[in-house]
Formats: C-alpha cells, structure tokens, sequence
C-alpha cells in the first residue's frame, strides 16, 4: 500500500501549544512569563488518513488545520466552531483552495433539533454584470483570459459563511476561533512537495502580480520544500475580523482594497498579460448576503441523503442519480430481460449511466434559482428519476451529450430538447469535515474556484481573489436550448460543490464531500454508493479507484480501474473511456454502530488528508 507523503509539517511546537480555545481568559500577569519563551523545534501533527474514536473528529486535507479544528473540539467548542476554525487555517496552509477571498456551502446536522441546515455563501456577480459579461463583439473571450482577471472575481462569501454559521449555531466568537489560523500564518508551515508542485502550476501568472509573487514566490523563486512560508498580511487580517467581525470584510476599508484590486489588478507593468479588470463595486460587497435555504434531500436504501441546493447543482445532481439507482425501472431495457446482477461492471455501468443522465439534467434546469425557474423539487422526485432510468440497458451504452428529460412532466424515456455538452470546470477547492460529542455534523466545501483562483494577491492583505464567475457559462451551449447559468447581476453562478450529510433514523451516519469541479458530483455519489450499497467501509469507498462521467463523450477513470478488467467489459458495452490520474480529495466522517465516530481522508491523492477525532480508541 502506497503511504501519503507527508505535506505540511508545522514549525510550531505543536498546534495544541499555540491553541488556547479551551482557555477563554488569558493568563494572569503573575503566571505570564517576563519574556517570550523560545518556540521549541518544529514537530509535526500526525497525519493520518483514518482515525477512530469519542469525543468529536475532523476531517481535512492538511494536519496543520485538522489539528486546529480537534483542539477547538477538546476546547469545548462545537462542530460549528471547528468547521470555521478549520476552515481559517485552511485559508493559511491551502491559500491556492480556500479562503476569504472566495466562497462556499456549509451544511449543518443540529443534533438538538435533528434538523439539517445549510448556508450558500456562493460569491455573486456584480450588479453590473449581465448575460454579456464574458462575451466581446458577440463572441465569448478566451477561457484562460478569463480565468487571470478582475473580471471573474466574484464578491467573496466565506467570512460572511463565517459569521452566518457563527450567529446560528456556534458557541465561541469569531475572534477565538480565528487566532489559531492567525499564529499560523504568522509563524508559517513548513512548504511540502504538494504546495510546491502547486505553486509552480501557477509561477507564471503569480510572477506578473508583486502582490502574490512576493507572497508565494520568495525571492523570485519558487518556495523550497521543508522551507518555512509565513503570510503576516494574513495574520493582520485575521485579527482585524476577529476584532470587527466577518462583516468587515464587506465594507470599510477592507471592501475598499478587494475593490481597488479586482477594478485595477495590480500587475506588474513590466507583464506581457492581458488583465482585464472587473466591475466589482463597494454597493456589491455592502449587499452581499448568504443564504439559508433548505437542504436537497432523497431517500435511498432507507437513508436520508441532504445536500446543497441550487444554487449548486451538488444536491440536485447527486439526488436525481441516487433516485435512478434505486429505481425499480433500472435495467428494465435489456434486450433480454437479464438484471444486470451485482459485479463490479454492473455496478460501474449503472453508476456511469445514473450520472450521464443527472448530468444532462443538470445542465438544462440547474443555476441560480433567483434568477432562473430550477425545479428543485421536481428534479428529486422518484417519478422523474423512474422516467430517466428507464433509458438505461443493461446490455448497452448510452451516448453523450444525452439530451435532457423535463422534470415538471416525467414521460417514461422521454427526453426534451437537444443535447448539450456539459462545459469545463475547474479543479481545486477543498472539503472539510466535523463532528462533536454532542452528535452535530458539518460538511463544509469552500474553494476560490481555479488552483491560486484568479492569481491576485489583495496587496497587504494576505489572500487570493476568486475566479468563480468563471462557473458561469460565457455563452448558451446550444441557441435552443435555454441556459439557467448565464451570468447576470447579483447573480451565483452554478456551482457542483456537494457538501453532503446522511442520516438514519433522523441521525447522522456519514458525512462526506470533496473538492474537483463538476467532478464532486460524482466522486460524491461514488463514495456514497461505496459505503451504502458495496458494502465498503468510508476509508475503502474513499481510497477506491474513482470513475466520473459528465455527460460527454468519453468517461475519466483512474488508473486502478483503467488497468483493470472491468474496462475491457464496460467497453464492450461501448463506453469509452479517457485516463485520469486523479480525481478529488474526500474526507469525511462516518458514526459507527458502537457510537464512536471514523474520521477519514484520502490516504494518497493530494499528497494525503488528516483525519482526526477527539480522544481515539483502538
Ligand atoms: N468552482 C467549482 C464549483 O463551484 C469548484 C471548483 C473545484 O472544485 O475545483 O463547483
């Protein structure tokens, strides 16, 4: 078995040194020593990718911010301080995923109420932005300008996120949840090869904006493995929310920076790049709001499934291909009659074709349900799902685009309009999972959309911009077809974040999400299917090889299944198949019939994830 590497080990002594969560009041002036004792030699936190136990777990792609999110935990803190604090020191040690400079969705299991809860903190476009925002003499820009621009810089809703889960759920304040992200920045982590190998991916844009080249270029150069990388801009801010709250960053003069930079991106004059600037306003980031609509919810094998509802497509998506897995229609179209039985292929073509459906339904019905018609409800009934399973043969590929069906008048395989390919999306962004001893359970998703998302840095401010408007499609797929994810002001764009919680009996069992673009959806739904229905514990269904069709021509699989034997089948029932080396990184959390709780991450891509809990038992 291939072990993780290791990836980001912390200078500090240890997390537990520098996290006084549990201690509310700071030492008396009797016992305070009269200088600062020396930081001991760097240790790191264990990073490990299962980890099973009481008292509470987290779940994240970095040690450093697992363990930030365990002390909270051991503190007294509840899910919902971890989750924010976990999330903060995210914003430090994967600046290229998440932080402040982007957005998120956070879905909540209140153990009190046994009710799920969730908040879209999506970045919106601005108020001057319409259907023409990437388009230029009728014609959509180049992706990549797109991706380096002011233009595609969304007002951020992860502080806000903050402050919403905060208000409603949390037990300790902002401003204490923040402070072990902030001793992070400012002492550093130590760089390992995964940051390395990200920074280099983004050395060219970075190198054109001082801001960010003197952040994550030291010297000119990229950051050397072992080496420390410390962001005191980040510090700053930090304490400058915890001190004014997330609402801070929403007016001011911190709304005033994030203005000044995405209208005028500080580029280096001596940059041979395109910029374009953005519209983002002061009104944008004065009226920004997260939401608190209900969850997406299904039934399936007797569980209850909750997720994200639009205006991500995460929940609706996920939902609709669980329906047509349980389907008693599924299968019915064999030439002969034959179930499709339980091997493996059978079970990788099902799940191929459930998600090639929900994909072309994704594409036609889901955006911003603000400013388009989405019939979420629809979308998730069985019925519909019935009337798209029986597309499916047991004996036969379907091809992609497949046309969408039309939920709000399910005809068995009947499908509605034309086929449109789905588009790209990026592949960064990160999940993070906690649970506490009281049995609350978040699942939080939070990215800044591209890897180093826009590549501008706010000057002195200490993080990346988002390029998240980029979710938006630049122009309708096909004339004919109406497209619910154009952009228009205010407006979220369609997101894919599957941010998910199951329940059973009204209680939690697993909790699961994951970074990856539109294909969260299916490393989501493969996981789920993993864990519920082949009987794989939640490390298994993680470190599975992942398969991920989108609706569109050819299906990503990973290596252990590209090599296997099951492609040669499932070819032979015509799919067609492209390599992937890798798709996602999971964590998650599951409740354990003994009541303890498993905590896992991936144990090798993304160089590893941290997975944690409170007090492990063996
Ligand atoms: N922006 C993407 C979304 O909202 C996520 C990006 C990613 O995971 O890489 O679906």
């Amino acid at each position: 078995m291939r072990r993780p590497v290791a990836r980001k080990l912390t200078v500090m002594a240890t997390i537990a040194a520098l996290v006084s969560i549990g201690a509310a009041a700071p030492p008396s002036s009797a016992s305070r020593p009269a200088t600062p004792p020396e930081i001991p030699p760097a240790t790191s936190p264990e990073k490990t990718p299962v980890a099973v136990g009481y008292g509470g777990a987290v779940s994240s792609v970095d040690a450093d911010a697992s363990a930030v999110g365990i002390e909270v935990l051991r503190g007294g803190g509840n899910a919902v301080d971890a989750a924010v604090a976990t999330a903060a020191a995210l914003g430090v040690t994967e600046p290229y995923s998440a932080g402040i400079g982007g957005g998120g969705y956070f879905v909540y299991y209140d153990a009190r109420a046994r009710k799920v809860h969730t908040v879209d903190g999506r970045e919106t476009a601005p108020l001057s932005a319409d259907a023409g925002l990437f388009l230029e003499n009728g014609a959509p820009i180049p992706f990549g300008e797109a991706v380096t621009s002011g233009l595609s810089v969304g007002t951020p809703g992860t502080a806000a996120t903050w402050g919403t889960a905060l208000d409603a759920w949390g037990s300790k304040p902002l401003r204490t949840l923040l402070k072990p992200a902030e001793r992070l920045a400012k002492r550093g982590f130590v760089v390992d090869e995964t940051f390395r190998a990200q920074t280099a991916a983004n050395q060219a844009r970075f190198a054109d904006f001082p801001a960010s080249a003197d952040l994550f270029l030291p010297g000119g150069r990229l950051p050397v493995v072992g080496s420390t990388l410390k962001n005191p801009d980040l510090a700053r801010t930090y304490a400058e929310l915890g001190r004014k709250g997330g609402g801070a960053l929403y007016r001011g003069k911190l709304a005033a920076d994030i203005v000044r930079t995405v209208n005028k991106p500080p580029v280096d004059p001596a940059a041979d790049r395109v910029v374009r600037p953005g519209g983002l306003a002061k009104r944008d980031l004065a009226r920004y709001r997260t939401l608190r609509q209900a969850p997406t919810k299904v039934a399936y094998r007797g569980l209850d499934v909750y997720s994200m509802a639009p205006s991500s497509s995460g929940g609706t998506t996920v939902g609709e291909a669980l329906n047509i897995l349980e389907s008693p229609r599924i299968g019915s179209g064999t030439s002969d009659g034959t179930p499709g039985g339980t091997s493996e292929t059978a079970y990788l073509h099902r799940l191929i074709e459930a998600s090639r459906i929900a994909f072309a339904d994704r594409g036609r019905w889901v955006g911003d349900p603000a400013f388009a018609s989405v019939p979420t409800r629809e979308l998730l009934s069985q019925k519909y799902a019935d009337s798209r399973a029986c597309l499916i043969r047991d004996d036969q590929a379907l091809t992609s685009p497949l046309a969408p069906g039309d939920p709000r008048d399910p005809a068995p395989c009947a499908t509605a309009g034309a086929a449109t390919p789905t588009p790209y999306e990026g592949q960064s962004t990160t999940h993070l999972t906690t649970a506490d001893k009281w049995g609350n359970v978040v699942s939080y998703t939070l990215t800044i959309e591209q890897t180093g998302g826009s590549g501008i840095t706010v000057p002195g401010r200490g993080f990346l911009l988002n390029n998240e408007l980029t979710d938006f499609s630049f122009a309708p797929a096909s004339p004919d077809v109406p497209d619910p994810n154009l952009p228009g002001p205010g407006k979220r764009p369609r997101s894919s974040m599957a941010p998910t919680i199951v329940l059973k009996g009204g209680v939690p069992v697993l909790a699961v999400g994951t970074p990856g673009g539109a294909t969260i959806i299916t490393t989501v739904l493969q996981t789920l299917t993993g864990v519920i229905d082949r009987g794989l514990s939640l490390p298994d269904a993680i470190a599975a090889p992942r398969v991920s069709q989108r609706n569109t021509p050819t299906t990503s699989l990973e290596p252990g299944l590209y090599d296997a034997r099951s492609r040669a089948e499932l070819e032979a029932l015509g799919h067609a198949f492209q390599r992937t080396a890798e798709i996602g990184a999971a964590t998650g959390v599951q409740r354990l019939p003994d009541g303890r709780w498993l905590a896992a991450a991936e144990e090798v891509r993304r160089g590893g994830g941290s997975a944690r809990v409170v007090r492990p038992s063996p």
